[in-house]
């Protein structure tokens, strides 16, 4: 829901996930040689030079390619699509890459044998615990479901932002590895998003691209309601982004669901007098305004953007009371 600009704070994170990674898998470059060395002398059909040319690439850039930043990424695809355009399907076609000791013929896609030379399923473990330490504990995309991870499993799925069956050179990159739940992960499959976790402050993307509008009335009831929330681009109105994003992650529906959480705040809303606002700000230590006393009582919310992450569904709870303030309600 909202992006990460990369500064020395997250390439420290990087560094950390890196360094972990080559102690605990530091067999990769040989592994990638192993498997080179196999499919090249057991694959008739594939063009065996494509093939060693495209691992060779890998293993020259290995291990730089874990905290490769999305600035440089277009430049590394295009290096990497010279060698795939002499043998295109190669990357998803089936190859032979071993024979086990009663005869039979192991086989998958290339790609996948990539994956897992560059020990995915280890790196994905190392990569949960540092997400958890940065705050990244829901959904990227939805801000709904929780991605928690403890005990070194990681109870979520990684993104591929960049599909590995396209570039499995970024199957474990840091950067391109997205918390995601099981149901955003299943809309987006193999599709391209427009929704990089990540960005380089020279590439001059909007940081929080995105914004929910509730749609609050005054009902029968003592306090107003919520009917329907809208999702819309950073400027409350309907943009290729949010279209896209609703479009590919059904954010409308996953929201449906959730009138109650903006109806509860607008009741606090008005609930809440100045009285009873100096007193919670002196009792809990907060600047005494109308809407840090909502978020406190609203599980003590952070109104902070940058910690859209750490708790499901902050992002609605954050733009219903930016709502409040424009609408004169706080
Ligand atoms: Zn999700």
């Amino acid at each position: 829901m909202r992006k990460i600009e990369i500064d020395d704070t997250i390439r420290g994170y990087a560094q950390d996930y890196a360094s972990k990674v080559k102690v605990k898998c530091p067999n990769v470059v040989e592994d990638l040689e192993k498997l080179r060395n196999y499919v090249a002398a057991h694959n008739p059909g594939i063009d065996k030079t494509a093939v060693t040319d495209y691992i060779d690439l890998l293993i020259s850039d290995y291990p730089a390619v874990l905290t490769l930043e999305p600035k440089d990424w277009n430049a590394y695809i295009q290096k990497y699509d010279v060698v795939l355009q002499r043998e295109p399907t190669m990357l998803t076609r089936k190859v032979v890459y071993g024979v086990s000791g009663t005869g039979k013929v192991h086989e998958a896609p290339l790609y996948e044998r990539i994956i897992f030379c560059l020990r995915y399923e280890d790196a994905r473990l190392i990569l949960g615990e540092i997400q958890q330490q940065m705050g990244l504990k829901t959904c990227v995309y939805c801000n709904v479901i929780p991605t928690i991870s403890n005990d070194e499993q990681v109870y979520y799925q990684m993104d591929h932002y960049q599909p590995q069956s396209k570039y499995p050179f970024l199957g474990t990159c840091f950067y391109n590895l997205q918390p995601s739940c099981g149901i955003c992960n299943g809309h987006k499959g193999k599709k391209d998003s427009d929704f990089g976790l990540y960005v380089n402050a020279d590439q001059h993307k909007v940081l929080s691209p995105f914004r929910f509008v509730p749609k609050v009335s005054c009902g029968i009831g003592p306090y107003p309601t919520c009917s329907e929330i809208l999702f819309k681009g950073s400027g409350k109105r309907v943009t290729k982004e949010s279209k896209d994003h609703e479009k590919m992650f059904h954010i409308d529906s996953l929201y449906a669901g959730r009138i109650n959480e903006v109806s509860k705040l607008y009741e606090n809303a008005f609930k809440t007098n100045d009285s009873l606002v100096q007193a919670m700000a002196a009792s809990y230590g907060f600047e005494n305004t109308k809407a840090n006393a909502i978020a406190y009582l609203s599980n003590q919310l952070s109104l902070n953007e940058a910690d859209i992450h750490k708790e499901p569904l902050t992002k609605l709870r954050q733009d219903t009371i930016k709502q409040m303030k424009e609408g004169g309600v706080i």
